[in-house]
Order: C-alpha cells, then sequence, then structure tokens
C-alpha cells in the first residue's frame, strides 16, 4: 500500500499538500516533524507533517519527499490543534499560522543564489534598466542571492527580470538549502593529559621557569579548576588570569593545554545570588488569591481587577510558584516585552533560572533554543514571560496563563497574518492543557468585564494600594481658557508648569505623557497653506526637529527640511500640532537645569534602548521622562509625584468605536505612575473638553460608570461583545480597480450574509506606500452561527478570485478587529 504525508506548507494557501513517503521514510515519520519537499518549479520549501495516510490525491501525482530535518517532532499535537483553531476563527491559512509560529531558524530557507555565466553574446544597450543593474552588480560580486537583487532594484518581484536574464543565458540559478540553527559552542581550556602526573608537573613548570606568563596561566589554570576539577572556559582564563590570547594559544600549540568545546544556551541566567522568599501578601491580596484559587475550581479563566500598584504581580507570583510547585509549566503573558527589565529582575529573584523570557528583539539563534527548552520541558523553560507570541511556544505541560494588562491592544497582531488576539487565542490554548487563566488589568477591557457579568468568568478585585497609599489626585486644566488668559508658555499651562517646578523643587520626578512622535505632525506654509505630503502616502509628513528632517510615519520617505515653501518659496514656515520631541525642546528651554528624557519609538530601536532609559530614570539620573504611550505599560518606578498628560484630545478624537474605552483605559494606566510609594501622586490632564465624560470618568476612577456607557453604545452601534466583527481590507495601486472590486465584494456579501455590511470605505489615510485602501466591516449578530458565515464569507472570496480583472487586488481579514 502506497504511503503518503500531508503537510503544512509555510506560504497563504488554504489546503495541505500531498507527498509520497517509502515504507522507510514513513517508519521514522509522524505528525510535527519537519521535511523538505519540492514545490513548484525549483523550489524547495521546509513542510511540516500533519498527518500521515493512503489515500492518494485525486488532483495530481504526489511527489516524493526530498528529506527528513528531525529525527523527533519538533512541534507537538496541541499546538497542531490550536494552530488549526486559530487559522479557522483568524481566517487565514495553516501555513501563515505555521511559519508565524516556528522559529524562522527551523524553517531551512531555500536560498537561490545566482551567479553571472557568460557576458559573451551580450549587448548591454537592449537590457532594460534593472536587468542592466543587476549585471552591473554580479560583475562585482560573483553571487548574489535573491534578497540582495530585490535590494538592488528595489522591487519584490524580480522573477520577470532573472527570467529575461535566463532566457538571455547571462544568469545561472541555483537553490541551496541551509540550517540556519547552529549551536553555540563555548571553548573550555584543560591540562593536557600528559601532565597530569605531579612530577611531570613540576618539569614543566621548571621548563616555563624563563616564560612567567605562560606559567602564570598554567596557575591560574589550576587556581579556576580547583579542588572539584571544574570546567574553565577559555574566555575566564584569559579574562582572570589579566592573559593575552597569544599566551593561552602558545600553550596549546605546545601541547600544554588542550581546548574542547561545549555547546551551550546563548540566554543564561546571569543572576548567581540566593533566590528570594516571596512576598507575605497583605490583607487584600489574600483575599484576591483565596478568591481567585475558589473561582478555579469551576472556572478556568479569572479576571483580577487590581488598582494601578495593588500588587497584582505578587499575586501571580504566588499562583506561578504553585503551579512549578506541581511541575507543571507557567506563561505569564505581558503586552511589550521590551520594557518590562523591572519585571524581568523582579522574577528572576524569586525563581532564578527557571525562568525564561522569550523575547522579540532575541536574535533567531536564542529563540530557537527557547523553543527547545520549552519543548523538553526543561528545568530552564519552567515559566515563560513573553509577548504575543510566545503562546506559539511548544508546551508540554501547561498549568497556568497570566495575562497581564489583558486590555492591552498590543495583544492583537495587526500585520501579518495569522491576525490573532493573544489573550483569546491564549485562552484557548489554556483550554486544550486545562490550564488555569488569570486575567489582570487596573482597566480591564469591556469584552472582558462583559464576560464576568455575564458569569463566563470568574472575578477577584482589590480597590488599593499596597501600603495604602492613596490613588493620585487628578486635575483637569482647560488649555483654551489658559491661551484666552495668556497663561499657556508653548504646551505647558500654569498649572503643569508650577506643579513641574513644585516636583523638581523637592527633587521627586516627573512623567509627561503626549501620544504623538516626533517634533510636529504638520510643517505648514503660512503664506499659501501648503503642507508637504508624502509621495508614497495620503499624509502629511512629520517635522523631525533633532534630524532635521520631514518624515513619513507609514513608509520610509523622508526629505531634509525645506528652507522654504516648495509650493510658493515664502519662508514664513510653521508647524502645526506636536509631539514628544517638542515637548522635550520646550522643557530644555523652560528648566534648563532640569534632566530630560524621552522614551518613544525613534528612542528605543536598540535592543538596549529601552532598558537603558528606564535605568537612568530608576537611578534618578533623569527629573523628566516625556513619551509616548509606552510609558503606559506597566512600569513601576517609585519617585514618581507627578504625571502630566500634554494632551488628552487626540486619543478622544480617534476614529474608532474603541477610542473612549482606550483613552480612559490610556489615562488611568498613566496616571497610575504616579504616587506608587508614601506620598500622594498628582496628575494633571490638559484638555479642549474638560467636561467630556470619559475624562470626568477618569479623573473620579469611575470604571462602572464608563463600562455601562460605552457597553450601551456598543448594543446600539451592534459593536462587540453584542456583535462579532470581521473588517477586510482591500488594496491596490489602481484607483479605479479598488473601488470596483470592493464594490462586487460587499454587494455578494449583502446578498449572502445574514450580518450587517458597512462600506466599503476610504479609511482617514487612504493610500499608503503608494496602495489605495478601503475597509468593509462586518457586523455578526451573536445568534447568526460564525463558522458559517466564515465559510460563506471564504466562498465569496473564491469567486472573487475567480473574476480575473479582481485578482491583483488583496483582500485582508481581520477577525474581532481592534
Ligand atoms: P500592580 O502590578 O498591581 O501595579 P505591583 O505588583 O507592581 O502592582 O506592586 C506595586 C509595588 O508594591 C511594587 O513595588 C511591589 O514590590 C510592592 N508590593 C506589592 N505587594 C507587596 C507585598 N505583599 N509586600 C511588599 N511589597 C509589595
Ligand atoms: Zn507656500
Ligand atoms: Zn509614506
Amino acid at each position: 500500500m502506497k504511503i503518503f504525508a500531508n503537510v503544512i506548507l509555510p506560504i497563504p494557501v488554504e489546503r495541505l499538500f500531498t507527498y509520497s513517503l517509502t515504507a522507510e521514510e514513513a517508519s521514522s515519520l509522524a505528525p510535527g516533524f519537519r521535511v523538505a519537499v519540492p514545490f513548484g518549479k525549483s523550489k524547495i520549501y521546509t513542510a511540516l507533517v500533519y498527518e500521515i495516510h493512503n489515500n492518494p490525491p485525486q488532483a495530481y501525482e504526489a511527489k516524493p519527499i526530498h528529506d527528513i530535518l528531525d529525527s523527533t517532532a519538533v512541534v507537538t499535537n496541541t499546538q497542531i490543534k490550536h494552530w488549526l483553531w486559530i487559522s479557522e476563527y483568524y481566517m487565514c491559512s495553516l501555513g501563515e499560522v505555521f511559519r508565524a509560529a516556528i522559529p524562522k531558524t527551523f524553517i531551512l530557507e531555500s536560498e537561490t543564489s545566482i551567479q553571472l555565466t557568460s557576458l559573451e553574446n551580450l549587448e548591454e544597450s537592449v537590457l532594460p534598466d534593472d536587468d542592466f543593474l543587476v549585471v552591473e552588480a554580479l560583475r562585482h560580486q560573483p553571487t548574489l542571492l535573491v534578497e540582495d537583487i530585490i535590494n538592488i532594484v528595489d522591487k519584490k518581484n524580480i522573477f520577470p527580470i532573472l527570467n529575461r536574464l535566463l532566457k538571455l543565458g547571462i544568469i545561472h540559478v541555483q537553490e541551496e538549502i541551509k540550517e540556519l540553527y547552529k549551536p553555540k559552542m563555548e571553548k573550555y581550556v584543560q591540562l593536557s593529559e600528559d601532565y597530569e602526573e605531579d612530577d611531570k608537573l613540576e618539569d614543566l613548570l621548571r621548563s616555563l621557569a624563563r616564560a612567567p606568563k605562560q606559567s602564570q596561566a598554567v596557575l591560574m589554570l589550576f587556581q579556576l579548576e580547583g579542588s572539584t576539577k571544574k570546567p574553565v572556559k577559555f574566555a575566564d582564563l584569559e579574562k582572570e588570569g589579566n592573559l593575552s590570547r597569544a599566551v593561552i594559544k602558545s600553550l596549546l600549540k605546545k601541547g600544554v593545554f588542550k581546548e574542547y568545546s561545549v555547546q551551550r544556551d546563548r540566554i543564561e541566567y546571569k543572576g548567581s545570588k540566593e533566590l528570594s522568599a516571596l512576598k507575605t501578601l497583605n490583607d487584600d491580596q489574600n483575599r484576591a488569591l483565596l478568591e481567585i484559587k475558589q473561582q478555579f475550581k469551576d472556572k478556568p479563566v479569572v479576571l483580577l481587577k487590581g488598582v494601578t500598584s495593588s500588587g497584582k504581580t505578587e499575586i501571580y507570583v504566588e499562583l506561578i510558584a504553585s503551579c512549578i510547585a506541581k511541575k507543571q509549566q507557567a506563561l505569564y503573558l505581558v503586552p511589550e516585552i521590551a520594557i518590562t527589565t523591572q519585571l524581568i529582575r523582579r522574577l528572576e529573584e524569586y525563581f532564578g533560572p527557571k525562568i525564561a523570557v522569550f523575547h522579540s528583539k532575541y536574535n533567531l539563534q536564542e529563540k530557537a533554543e527557547i523553543w527547545k527548552n520549552v519543548l523538553y520541558n526543561s528545568d530552564k523553560a519552567q515559566i515563560i514571560l513573553g509577548a504575543r507570541s510566545s503562546i506559539f511556544l511548544p508546551f508540554k505541560n501547561l498549568g497556568l496563563i497570566i495575562i497581564d494588562e489583558e486590555h492591552e491592544v498590543s495583544f492583537k497582531q495587526f500585520d501579518p497574518a495569522p491576525r490573532y488576539h493573544a489573550r483569546d487565542s491564549a485562552i484557548v490554548l489554556g483550554n486544550l492543557f486545562n490550564s488555569k487563566i488569570l486575567l489582570g488589568s487596573a482597566t480591564p477591557s469591556i469584552e472582558s468585564y462583559h464576560n464576568v457579568l455575564q458569569g463566563k468568568y470568574g472575578y477577584a478585585q482589590i480597590d488599593r494600594r499596597y501600603g495604602n497609599v492613596l490613588l493620585p489626585e487628578m486635575e483637569l486644566v482647560d488649555i483654551q481658557e489658559q491661551r484666552k488668559k495668556k497663561r499657556m508658555q508653548g504646551h505647558f499651562s500654569e498649572r503643569l508648569r508650577l506643579e513641574i517646578e513644585a516636583s523638581l523643587a523637592e527633587k521627586s520626578q516627573i512623567i509627561l505623557f503626549q501620544n504623538r512622535r516626533g517634533f510636529a505632525p504638520i510643517l505648514e506654509c503660512n503664506f499659501c497653506g501648503h503642507s508637504p505630503q508624502c509621495i508614497n502616502c495620503d499624509v502629511s509628513l512629520t517635522f523631525h526637529r533633532n534630524r532635521s528632517q520631514l518624515r513619513c510615519h507609514y513608509c520610509s520617505y523622508h526629505i531634509s527640511l525645506p528652507v522654504s515653501c516648495p509650493a510658493c518659496g515664502s519662508k514664513d514656515l510653521d508647524t502645526k500640532g506636536f509631539g514628544t520631541e517638542q515637548v522635550e525642546q520646550e522643557l530644555i528651554s523652560m528648566y534648563p537645569e532640569a534632566k530630560v528624557g524621552r522614551m518613544d519609538y525613534d528612542t528605543t530601536r536598540g535592543k538596549h534602548a529601552y532598558a537603558k532609559i528606564i535605568e537612568a530614570f530608576e537611578a534618578q539620573e533623569l527629573d523628566i521622562l516625556v513619551g509616548t504611550q509606552m510609558l503606559t505599560k506597566g512600569l513601576d518606578f517609585r519617585n514618581v509625584t507627578l504625571v502630566g498628560i500634554m494632551n488628552a484630545d487626540s486619543l478622544l478624537n480617534f476614529p474608532d468605536f474603541r477610542a473612549h474605552e482606550r483613552t480612559f483605559q490610556m489615562l488611568t494606566q498613566v496616571s497610575g505612575r504616579a504616587g506608587r510609594t508614601k506620598k500622594r501622586g498628582k496628575v494633571i490632564i490638559q484638555t479642549y473638553n474638560p467636561y467630556h465624560q470619559i475624562l470626568k470618568q477618569v479623573t473620579t476612577g469611575d470604571f462602572e460608570g464608563m463600562f455601562k456607557e460605552q457597553l450601551y453604545e456598543r448594543s446600539q452601534f451592534k459593536y462587540p461583545p453584542y456583535n462579532r466583527i470581521i473588517r477586510l481590507t482591500f488594496k491596490h495601486k489602481d484607483y479605479n480597480k479598488l473601488n470596483e472590486a470592493s464594490l462586487w465584494f460587499s454587494q455578494a456579501l449583502r446578498n449572502l450574509l445574514a450580518a450587517e455590511v458597512l462600506g466599503p470605505e476610504y479609511p482617514a489615510i487612504s493610500r499608503i506606500r503608494n496602495q489605495y485602501i478601503k475597509h468593509l466591516l462586518i457586523k455578526i449578530p451573536k445568534k447568526v452561527p460564525l463558522v458559517q458565515t466564515k465559510k460563506n464569507i471564504k466562498r465569496i472570496q473564491n469567486s472573487f478570485d475567480a473574476i480575473s480583472q479582481y485578482r491583483s487586488v488583496r483582500v485582508i481579514y481581520n477577525v474581532d478587529y481592534f
């Protein structure tokens, strides 16, 4: 009987592909193994075995697989189940989930390299520009990879170029597969066996009498080995002995030392201190913990609503400790791992090397190592702390999932597919393992709190800050009125300035929040009103004063700052609106003696950039920290007494049904950074709308009021949690084609679905990177079956794809759109 394997390919196609296996291959394969398979004309892909069976494919002849890449499965059955759910729920292919889930190093890249063959018959004048560029590059470099060529011609699709050059016989294309994961080896040094006996050793030292450095090296090696003969690293010997590399090398050459290598983890727990005991919980925390445990008895998911600084983290720590005591793994999800240096430090104090951090800024090798540690349930990965993608790790025995700041938007992946919500996907994952799932937040999402009231989730609450510190005092400042009275200086009201001065005087620290980076979002000519726009996108360029540039925040387009108006030549240019850079500048000129730092996308690109800013602020090397919403996420500074919101209106006016909820969350969270220790903090919110309902609710901490109102609006306008929403985005560079195609799609949807369809509409920014964009929103009532609706939408997609002139229009699904 013939044997076949259905495999998942890491590409956006809906189906699985079938390959044939020999009996021998089949005996050493199972679901979760990687295989190399031929695909298309000459591509080799890494695929994942999904199932093994005896049914030949109907539509094509199964090709044999190329190679088996693993000796044990690298993906577990539970993971595949989880991926299936994600792909069905979020309407993407299993291949896309596979690609997102697995470390890139596990997908052998089929690296196509291109070489020149002969230029004999080449008439350069007939080559199109792009082809000429490629040939030129190949004259200087014998081999180019596909990726290099994409960069040289600055185009994504280079296959037409390659085809032309192939036809002319100018180039030669070669496929190469390479395994990207290389274990990191560490070099060790030991004394050669020849010198192990005492008298031999004496001889040796005598012979080295005239080489004092070398004898010093030998003695140092003994010292480091100690009586227990500990292995000694080359690097340690070099460092501890204060020796040059050459000295050790010459001893190696003489055969006195021997060198050997050991594979080791790239990320190693650095601390060697004694672990700290867990903190003793206070009454509020104990009560909440008891409540959570009680609720877990019959509900897998519990929401903990605790005000900022109520000590939620210590409750998580207790739960984690009991989870790992049962030899189960724990997953601790945070919205943004890069800014959790404080949390990592805290957890390492309790759990030492048992905690592994899954960091988006880690390199591929480091990620691959964590994967293996989790897969083998190693002691080093009992607790995983990570951002959304850590739900894809190959857990073996997951007992607990903590989702901190569960309301955070960044748990939803926006681009590319799978556009999953990590909180919701984690709950599904937890259910596959029967684990306990705790959501935590000071400002829970409308959806989660609704689930509590519906009895779906359990609930526990803490209303007091740890140590009974009062929540900060909040004050709304009317910018309109301050302007009229000429009390504004730059973007600072008199109230804010007075508070800043008071804080500076008493040497406490200040956080200022402005949800926009750069200096000013718009540069405008005072004479003709022209403002420079991006050439690729439908947006004004943002003025970055530090770099003296105008930059687009949607693509990488930038120009140097014009001295005069590009339209009329007038030199009278002005800025509109303001970003963090401008706030920082104004502070520096108002308070030259204060030390000001800035934390936004522009200042935090490097691997350690966040940590450096946070540490500097913690060490009180900075008096004032200006930043964007990065500041809102769970930071715990001891000495901050003042938080200033520069302008609350830009948050409120965001065109989205979640804008009000989000404003409440963001302002409450950033306010929560103030007065976390003894002294009560102060928050100043500057706004043109001091009577806005949401701002009132923020200042009075009225979560219930906010929740009720927002819920009412959601029910009126048919948004979640009452309806499910799916947003379809259409993209194309041709304006007319996009209009026609999206209209066709919307009509088909309206005919077939028992759901409300809004649009197609242009969003506020209707063109990005030269692609026009239109949105359609589908609102599906709770009583309409979701699975069937999604199937119907896919059917429409299939008919859509069959229309040749629409085929090039991209359609993007965003289920539970955020
Ligand atoms: P949240 O996560 O609710 O904002 P944290 O867990 O960060 O609050 O706690 C706020 C501060 O209070 C932290 O500095 C923490 O170390 C301290 N803290 C919380 N609980 C305790 C406790 N039981 N004993 C001692 N300190 C605590
Ligand atoms: Zn002008
Ligand atoms: Zn742009």
